[in-house]
Parts: structure tokens; sequence; C-alpha cells
């Protein structure tokens, strides 16, 4: 007599009581380790794999966190990559994130018992590291600070538009700043997704302050400032400082996009908040996960009362940031340099030594290279750089290995730059290569593979 093999195939609950499988249970869930086990079981009723052979294929299929984002190195030379999810947060603010992960006294002043005001260590490190601003306030991301401010300074609410006798309010922007920042979204219906109207000045590469005087009137609400922060325009081209707006009556709001606070010498043509408080400018938004290095969050920096009022807009509310935010912001503020500025500002010879021997270990070569700040800010800044140079298929094989590296296809080879890789993941990143050499060991490497581009490019 002859047994049906599929007869012998495990039941649910048994592979369930697997102890790699029950532990499995308690990291991702009941319910993904059953999907997971049922597929395989199918498997093997359709003769794929033997019965005895189950409990082995669930135990490698088993997802390993209850997420599905995972770690990868950014060996692009992007140094603020946005696919990659821009600044990789300092170990200070790992830590914040992970203590605010629980209850924490977020709101409640835990002296008193009563309540207490959101964020306070977060807004307070913010107004030390920008002294000139008389207030400030913390939204989900740039665009959204920029919604907040456009939305109370010439949103198209009924109660506003009184003011104007109905009419919608303006919004002076020069033609040049009418930018996308990525991913099909346009500056410019953001703004106008707030009920007000823009008012174009100038052409696409010149603007003077006449252009501005001459379109301000009854209806202007603000004028606004955006900063190029991902292309850059050359040749016969003016624009004005957001400084020298301010005397036109109307409010002037800088967007500076990229969030470094004060001037920086390596990058002497990025906007910095500072300088543009002290020229008299009443508001300046940025974003908190670009140059500054922090969690994804938009910085409202500026004039007192000005900020009060957007803090007590009604949108506020929508865009509030998280305490995971809060917290993770306050640590970037306070705690050691950030991943992001020590990348900015690793020192050519020390990338170079460190490509010396990453390539030794994994049989590349070492080569110098260009890399970028990325979205985040400084377009066209070529940053000085080392990498390890490979046979281009490294490229598609590293993105898809256990630990996935990206790195940049360039003349036919793969780089893995190692500006954009902090010098406590050399190790990681060799790791991930040798697996790679390993697995081409048994197939060659492809002499041709698609172009990796970055796509570091929009922000
Ligand atoms: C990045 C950027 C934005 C958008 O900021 P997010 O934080 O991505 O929402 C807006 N304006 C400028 C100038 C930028 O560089």
């Amino acid at each position: 007599m002859t047994t049906d093999p599929r007869r012998r195939i495990p039941r649910t609950d048994a592979v369930l009581a697997d102890p790699r499988v029950a532990a499995a249970v308690a990291v991702v869930g009941k319910a993904r380790v059953k999907d997971v086990v049922l597929a395989v079981q199918q498997r093997a009723r359709d003769g794929e794999i033997g019965p005895d052979a189950v409990v082995d294929a669930v135990v490698t299929g088993l997802p390993r966190s209850a997420a599905s984002l995972r770690p990868v190195l950014n060996a692009t030379g992007v140094v603020l990559h946005t696919n990659l999810g821009r600044a990789p947060l300092s170990g200070a603010a790992r830590d914040a994130l992970v203590t605010a992960a629980g209850t924490t006294d977020v709101e409640l002043d835990l002296v008193t018992g009563g309540r207490g005001k959101r964020g306070a260590g977060a807004m307070g490190a913010l107004a030390d590291a920008v002294p000139d601003a008389g207030g400030v306030h913390v939204v989900n991301n740039g665009a959204a600070a920029l919604i907040l401010a456009a939305t109370a300074l010439a949103g198209g609410d009924a109660a506003e538009r009184s003011s104007t006798g109905g009419a919608r309010r303006e919004i002076v922007i020069a033609r040049g700043e009418m930018v996308e920042i990525g991913d099909g979204f346009r500056l410019p219906e953001l703004l106008e997704s707030t009920g007000a109207r823009l008012r174009e000045v100038g052409t696409t590469n010149r603007v003077r302050v006449d252009d501005y005087a001459a379109a301000i009137g009854p209806a202007t609400g603000m004028i606004l400032k955006v900063h190029p922060s991902n292309f850059v325009v050359q040749g016969f081209t003016s624009s004005v400082p957001a400084g020298e707006l301010t005397g036109l009556g109307v409010p002037v709001v800088a967007d500076i996009g990229s969030g470094l606070l004060a001037p920086h010498p390596l990058l002497p043509d990025e906007p910095d908040a500072a300088t543009e408080l002290r020229a008299g400018v009443p508001l300046v938004t940025a974003s908190g996960d670009k140059l500054l290095g922090g969690p994804q969050a938009g910085l409202l920096l500026g004039d007192a009362e000005l900020v009060h009022r957007l803090r007590r807009h009604p949108l506020a509310r929508a865009l509030r940031v998280d305490k995971l935010t809060l917290a993770a912001l306050e640590a970037t503020l306070r705690g050691p340099v950030p991943p992001v500025r020590a990348m900015l500002e690793a020192d050519r010879d020390a990338l170079r030594a460190r490509a010396r021997t990453v390539a030794a270990a994994v049989g590349g070569e070492a080569v110098d290279c260009a890399a970028q700040v990325g979205g985040g800010g400084a377009p066209g800044v070529d940053l000085p750089s080392a990498a390890v140079a490979l046979p281009a298929g490294y490229a598609e094989a590293l993105r898809a290995g256990d630990d996935p590296v990206v790195g940049r296809v360039e003349q036919g080879r793969c780089l893995l730059d190692l500006r954009s890789v902090l010098p406590v993941d050399d190790d990681r990143l060799v790791a991930a290569v040798r697996a790679v050499t390993v697995r081409f060991s048994s197939h060659p490497v492809p002499a041709v593979t698609h172009c990796l581009h970055p796509e570091g490019a929009s922000s």
C-alpha cells in the first residue's frame, strides 16, 4: 500500500509549535507567520518540496521584523538621498526615539502634575540653536511649514478674504522660484491649494526689487522667496535676497529648504536661517531632515508674534508633529554632531584611506570621485570623495543582498562612495561585498547591468 506523501505535510499547529517559528510569532505577529506557513504547505502539496522540508522552509521564509522597511547602506555618494530616507539619525536621536516610543511627558509637567507645553524641550533646543529667531515652531515637513505660512498669511478662507473685498489674496513669487520639489510635487500647486493666488514676478532667469514692488497691492498676503535647492541657473541671472524685500510693507517668507541654521564654510552659496533672520526676514521655513541631519520636520523660525499666530492657526493642529519627531529633533540639536554633518565635513584623505582598506579587503580598487550633498541642498556642489570600484554587476547584486548596499554605476563600474557611509559601517560594507563575491564565484559576474542612477537629485 502506498501512502500519499501529502498526508505527511505537517499541520499548521505542528509548524507553529516549532520553537523557531514560535519565536517569530513574538516578533512579527501570528497572522504573518501563518501566511508563510500556508504558502509553504501549498508548495509541499504541489510537490515542490518534500513534507520533511516544510518546517525549515517556513523558518527560511519568515520575515525578520514586523515592518517592511530594511536598513540600507548608502554608498551612492549622495549624502541626503531622498529615496533612502534623507538624513540618517545620530545615536543620540535614535536613543531619544526609543525613549519617547513609550508613554512620555510630552505634554505633562511632572512637577505640578498639570498640562505642560507640548515639545517644550525641542522648541527650547531650536530657539537656542537659532538665537536670532524670536519664535520657533515645528510641523511635519518643509512643505507643511510653507502651507501653514501661506494659509495664515494669504489663504483663501472667507473670514480672511473679507479684508480684501472677497478677492483671493496673493503670494508674490519670482518666476525662477516656481520649483518642483520632487516626485511630481510642485510648489506653485502646493501654495494654490491653500486658496491663495500666485502673482509671478520677473523672468525665469532674472528678477529685481522693482518687479516685486510693482506687484504689491492691497491683495498681497506675503512675498515668498524659495531657494532653488535642487537645481542651478547659470549665466545671465539675478535674484533678490529676501532681506532686500522686507521694506515693501508685506510679510516676507524665506523657504531656505536645507535647514542650515548658520553659515557653513563648505557650502558658501547655501542660505541659512541666521543670516536671513539677521537681514530682517520675518519668517524662515526649512526642513529638519536635510543639512540639519534630524528627523523629517518643518521648521518655522522668525518674528515672535508671527510665529505665535501660525502656531495658533487651526491648521497647525493638523500639521502637528509626533512625540517621536520632537524627541529626535531635540537630540539632534543638543547632542553630538549628527551623521550628515560628519559626512559633509569628512576629510578627503581620511576617505581615501578608508577606500584603500575596504578595497584591499574585497579585492576592489580605491579611486577618487565626487560626491554630492543631494536633494537636500547645495545643487552643483561637488564634494571631493573616494570610492571602492568594482565590476558594474556588483551594483544590482549588492542592492539585492541580505544587507542591501546601494552604490552608483559610473563609467561602467560600480562605485561605493565612502562619503555617504559612516566609518562604523565600513565592516558591514566589506561583509556585504564579500557575500556577493561568494555568490558570483558560483555564478560569474554579469558583464553589463542596468545603470543605477542616484535619484537624490530631486528633493
Ligand atoms: C526640500 C524642500 C522643500 C520641501 O521640504 P520637505 O521637508 O521635503 O517637505 C521645500 N522647499 C525647498 C526649497 C526645499 O529644498
